[in-house]
């Protein structure tokens, strides 16, 4: 089976060099077509300029753009092309709406479609150890099953098209949480006075340790917020998971607030900074 990935940014280059590495990988794609060719050279596949090229020449063609309209926008792209009996498989965070849009389309030409949106940040995509949420036919997933387990540790089925994005938007609502606990829970150590270094070692290692504050808790004292992953990318995740909760009548006012907090964060430049980011708003005075 020949296999295309479409979207080289933080996580796709890291899941293109694991299904390169494993001799799955024939041919990419990327918008700035620099990073494909740069990329390309270093792994030995091919590169296309097209999306509707890369479609015609693969079995199964891998997505990770940044938002739902980058993800209809190439999926209209691969409609044009794509061999009957391929598949397209999704690993953007988009709404449930888009995967079932995108499923539609690809339908129409005899083209399954899979909703696989992962988590693990861009050192599991690097590591091969995302965990991956899979909506659409089981049967299809089963397929193509052993391709996935090159990037992802864990993967599990979670039911129809969409059900991968809608276990995505859960994991989101809960990563927002996190980060307003983590990010607040060390300006306050930083206004303490504490040693920084010795209270994420030791915080690390007891019930409120996380991957988060693992990954992210040193570099964000440290003033540095390198993404990772961008925080208009959450906001953006976290927009969708309000449109789903509003769809239910279901309050989300943690959720609610971190949109907030990004948005002033947004307003003052930090868009394309790590979603750690946010510890600059809690260490400033009048927040
Ligand atoms: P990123 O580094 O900003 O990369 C975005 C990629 O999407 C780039 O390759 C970009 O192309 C491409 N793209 C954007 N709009 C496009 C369009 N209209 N047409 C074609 N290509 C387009 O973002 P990322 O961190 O890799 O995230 C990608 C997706 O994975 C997002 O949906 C994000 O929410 C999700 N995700 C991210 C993480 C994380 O920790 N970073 C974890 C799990 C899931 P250019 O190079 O031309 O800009």
């Amino acid at each position: 089976m020949k296999v295309g990935f479409m979207g080289l940014g933080g996580m796709g280059a890291g899941m293109a060099s694991n299904l390169a590495k494993a001799g799955y990988l024939t041919a990419v794609y990327n918008r700035t077509t620099e990073k494909a060719e740069n990329l390309a050279k270093v792994l030995g596949v091919t590169v296309f300029a097209q999306p509707e090229a890369l479609a015609a020449a693969v079995d199964v063609v891998f997505l990770c753009v940044s938002a739902d309209g980058d993800v209809l926008e190439m999926v209209e792209a691969t409609a044009t092309t794509v061999k009957p009996g391929a598949v397209v498989v999704d690993m953007s965070t988009v709404s449930s709406d888009t995967a079932q849009q995108a499923a539609k389309l690809l339908a129409e030409k005899q083209v399954e479609f899979l909703d696989a949106p992962v988590s693990g940040g861009v050192e599991g995509a690097k590591n091969g150890t995302l965990a991956m949420m899979v909506g659409g036919n089981e049967l299809t997933l089963n397929k193509i099953y052993p391709i996935l387990q090159v990037m992802a540790t864990r993967i599990m089925y979670m039911g129809p098209v969409g059900s991968g994005q809608a276990t995505k938007a859960v994991n989101q609502i809960m990563c927002a949480g996190i980060n307003e606990a983590v990010t607040e829970a060390l300006a306050f150590a930083r206004a303490q006075n504490l040693p920084m270094k010795k209270v994420i070692e030791i915080i690390s290692s007891g019930a409120a340790g996380n991957w988060f504050l693992d990954k992210r808790g040193v570099t964000m004292t440290n003033g540095t917020f390198v993404p990772g992953f961008k925080l208009h990318l959450h906001h953006k995740d976290l927009k969708i998971c309000q449109g789903m909760a509003k769809k239910i009548d279901f309050a989300m006012p943690l959720s609610d607030m971190t949109v907030a907090h990004y948005e002033k964060l947004m307003a003052q430049g930090f868009a394309d900074e790590d979603i750690s980011a946010l510890y600059r708003l809690k260490s400033q005075p009048n927040r």
